[in-house]
């Protein structure tokens, strides 16, 4: 759904969407459609003395259920996600006399637009990825996947760290062996 400044110099805009697909990459995929309330508005700015720009004001709410993968086990793991935002948005290239603006809306979130308007997708898959964190874990105490030979540790365990010892604990292997005490079997 576009969000045009055309449209919005003459009304707000108001939305109520389901999108069910949303581009968010590789590692994240959206298992329900993306629902979506809000509505848009323009926003003028002064800058210095005579110039004066057109901001896009979107405000509303998102949920979406998404599917991302442990970072450590790479098991799939279910996201609820369920936000509100308060987002403005400058033309490009608005900020250059940045220091004479005056900011409405202080507490927004700035972004920019280019030409005629942005498009509402792209304003939420923004949100989306900036709501999923980037290392999320299956839980708290995952062991990952063994580093030699792959293993999900969570389900199975394995004798690569019972076999051949980490070359970097070779030295202090060697200097335990060393010390005095009862024989270590
Ligand atoms: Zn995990
Ligand atoms: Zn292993």
């Amino acid at each position: 759904m576009f969000i045009g400044i055309q449209e919005l110099r003459l009304h707000e805009i108001k939305f109520q969407e389901e999108i069910p697909h949303l581009d968010l990459g590789p590692d994240i995929r959206q298992s329900s459609p993306l629902r979506t309330a809000g509505r848009a508005a323009l926003l003028r700015e002064h800058l210095g003395r005579k110039q004066e720009i057109e901001d896009i004001r979107v405000v509303g709410e998102f949920s979406a259920r998404l599917e991302l993968n442990c970072a450590r086990c790479l098991e799939p793991i279910a996201r609820e996600l369920d936000k509100s935002f308060d987002l403005l948005y400058r033309p490009q290239g608005a900020d250059a006399g940045r220091d004479e603006l005056t900011v409405t809306q202080a507490e927004a979130d700035i972004g920019y637009y280019t030409g005629e308007g942005l498009q509402l997708e792209d304003v939420l898959r923004e949100q989306v990825l900036l709501a999923v964190p980037l290392k999320a874990v299956c839980r708290e105490d995952c062991r990952g996947l063994c580093p030699h030979c792959g293993r999900n540790l969570n389900v199975e365990s394995c004798e690569c760290a019972s076999g051949e010892p980490d070359p970097r604990w070779a030295g202090l292997e060697q200097f335990k062996s060393k010390l005095p005490g009862p024989t270590r079997t």
